[in-house]
């Protein structure tokens, strides 16, 4: 899932969304971006803060670029998050289903609370996912919220370009 390598420069590119349109018959939306490198060099430790101006609008956007160990630290991170969100999940689960015993001899019923447990466990684990998926050490518009008018992106793999 992580087998991008994370390189001198950020692999992720920045994208400029230029218009979208869905098709009702189709059920479907295109979105097309123009998407330009992030022309920031990772500094050797900690990150570096610097501005770019969108190739489409001009707008000065932000981008927060780690260093090369930073990023993958930041990588394991996201995915000791993962295990962390395992590891809840069986435990929330297995003390579920447990609990009825517990009760029967007399303890308090915690299921509701082993079983949020589990269910937050659930959540963690593909939040994690996705962030690990998406981990270049490059915080810009668009990485908390998503999608606004700029964004960051993988680029595709293969090589093909725009779109
Ligand atoms: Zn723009």
């Amino acid at each position: 899932m992580s087998s991008r390598t994370v390189g001198p420069y950020p692999t992720q590119h920045y994208v400029h969304l230029a218009s979208i349109e869905s098709s009702f018959l189709r059920n479907e939306v295109r979105k097309t971006f123009h998407a330009y490198p992030i022309d920031i060099r990772r500094p050797e430790r900690g990150y570096r803060v610097e501005a770019l101006e969108c190739g489409t609008c001009g707008q000065p956007l932000a981008f927060t670029v780690l260093s090369i160990p930073s990023a993958k630290r930041a990588r394991m991170r996201w995915a000791g998050l993962a295990l962390l969100g395992m590891a809840t999940v069986f435990l929330g689960f297995a003390r579920l289903a447990e609990s009825d015993q517990v009760v029967h001899a007399g303890g308090p019923d915690l299921s509701a609370v082993w079983g949020l447990a589990g269910m937050g466990g659930i959540l963690l684990f593909f939040y994690a996912l996705m962030k690990l998926a998406g981990e270049d050490g490059v915080r810009g518009p668009g990485w908390f919220f998503g999608y606004g008018k700029h964004g960051l992106r993988w680029p595709p793999r293969g090589g093909r370009e725009g779109a």
